[in-house]
């Protein structure tokens, strides 16, 4: 990418056909990329690329609105995915499907369901993908009733579900616990759509089953399916065991998580964690043990937040760069006032980050800095939009709770793993987002 930039500079004229590889260039790099970071940085340049071709005076096509309606969804970037909406209608491209389709995917993405469902109704044709991508968008926000609903419209309509539309739906059901539906759906897609299962397919029905605190069932799922299980499985296997208090199975879970990542820091420290919370120091000192000789290094804890065009960045105890006594103040008195209505700080665990035995900290967690920065540079109206380069950990997710009471905002936070939409206490993830 650095070599084509140098060659791109250096041309006198420059016609769509190249911008749009540029564009497309940066937004792969993004998909490729090993780190948050680097991702994120890749995302800027695209929607720098985008600017420079506006301001260059050509019109933008199908192809730039659709990478970079992309971009925009990945970088959790809703203002400027607006804005690149209104391009849309102004060059006459909204009517296009495939941008249309890119709208409803962004709008989704960003944690805007109400924006995206606009954009669907407002859409004269619509695709498969389309219909997927709305019916996949009401799931993951928590609105089950409505994407089954959508998925029934759009089998009236004659549109032929494929096995993403699946997941949209049984991840629908298992959202809000509707295991008989959730059967009859993956009985549906076998036998009347030939549609053979596949991994997620049965991800979802091990989520529906450990959320319902139904672990056995669950379990059954991962010993009976003709697939390795995943390292989504596992984590989801973990998450509901932690929260449905089986311990025993959960390091089971764990340790498995480990074998099929056994480079991954989150992974380790989550299952110090576990182990900590249970007070079992030979496992403790064997995981740090392992996360010395694999050279498992400090977590990425990282957090994004764009505002006006700008992207601000943050790490864990990092000083504010901008207003940094006003925003510590108002963490600090966030903090103290989420306690105060029932908040417990899991700050004091004692576990260890990395080689060094220095203590993970949760009181300043990048989200907490960002959400906080956030809430002093927006106005009250918009909802906050944070992008996280790990896992939440579950004493930020139940601060963020308590913020989303207290200031009566809406905050989003979109983790390594998943979207997090924190509206009056309640998180669309239904709590099992959050793993360390
Ligand atoms: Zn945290
Ligand atoms: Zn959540």
């Amino acid at each position: 990418m650095l070599e084509a930039m140098k060659l791109f500079d250096g041309m006198e004229e420059v016609s769509l056909v190249t911008w749009n590889a540029m564009i497309a260039g940066h937004a792969q790099m993004m998909d490729l990329a090993e780190d948050g970071i680097s991702a994120h940085h890749s995302g800027v340049e695209a929607l720098n690329m985008f600017l420079r071709l506006h301001q260059s005076g050509l019109k933008p096509d199908v192809f730039t609105f659709s990478s970079i309606l992309t971009v925009c969804s990945s970088l959790v970037a809703l203002q400027q995915g607006e804005q690149v909406h209104s391009q849309t209608i102004k060059t006459g491209f909204l009517s296009d499907v495939v941008v249309g389709t890119a709208l409803v995917n962004m709008y989704n993405k960003c944690g805007s369901i109400e924006r995206a469902s606009k954009a669907f109704v407002e859409m004269s044709t619509r695709t498969l993908i389309t219909w997927t991508s709305m019916i996949t968008g009401f799931a993951q926000h928590g609105c089950s009733q409505q994407a089954l609903q959508l998925f029934e419209d759009m089998r009236l309509v004659g549109v032929r579900p494929n096995k993403i539309t699946f997941v949209g739906v049984l991840s629908a059901c298992s959202h809000a616990g509707m295991v008989d539906e959730a059967l009859a759906y993956f009985e549906m897609m076998k036998n009347e759509y030939k549609i053979k299962p596949v991994m997620d397919h049965f991800a979802c029905l091990i989520d529906m089953f450990v959320r319902l605190g139904r672990l056995d069932e669950a379990f059954e799922i991962i010993k009976k399916m003709d697939f390795e299980p995943n390292k989504f499985m596992w984590s989801t296997m973990v998450a509901g065991c932690r929260s449905h208090r089986n311990l025993e199975l959960g390091f089971y879970a764990a340790e498995q998580l480990l074998k099929l990542n056994p480079k991954n820091s989150e992974t380790y420290i989550l299952l110090l964690n576990m182990y900590v919370s249970a007070g079992r120091w030979q496992d403790v000192s064997r995981v740090r043990k392992l996360m010395k000789d694999e050279k498992i290094g400090k977590l990425k804890d990282w957090s994004w937040i764009s505002i006006k065009d700008k992207v601000y960045s943050f790490k864990p105890d990092f000083q504010f760069h901008l207003q940094c006594d006003e925003a510590d103040q108002l963490l600090a008195d966030l903090i103290e006032k989420a306690k105060n209505c029932g908040y417990e700080s899991q700050g004091d665990l004692g576990v260890t980050d990395e080689q060094d035995e220095t203590t993970f900290s949760t009181v300043h967690h990048s989200e907490k800095l960002a959400v906080t920065f956030g809430l002093l540079n927006t106005s009250n109206a918009v909802p906050i939009h944070v992008i996280k380069s790990i896992s939440m950990c579950q004493d930020c997710h139940s601060f963020i709770k308590f913020v989303s009471i207290l200031t009566a905002r809406e905050i989003i936070i979109r983790d390594s793993k998943q979207l997090h939409k924190f509206v009056s206490g309640r998180c669309s993830c239904g709590d099992f987002g959050s793993l360390l």
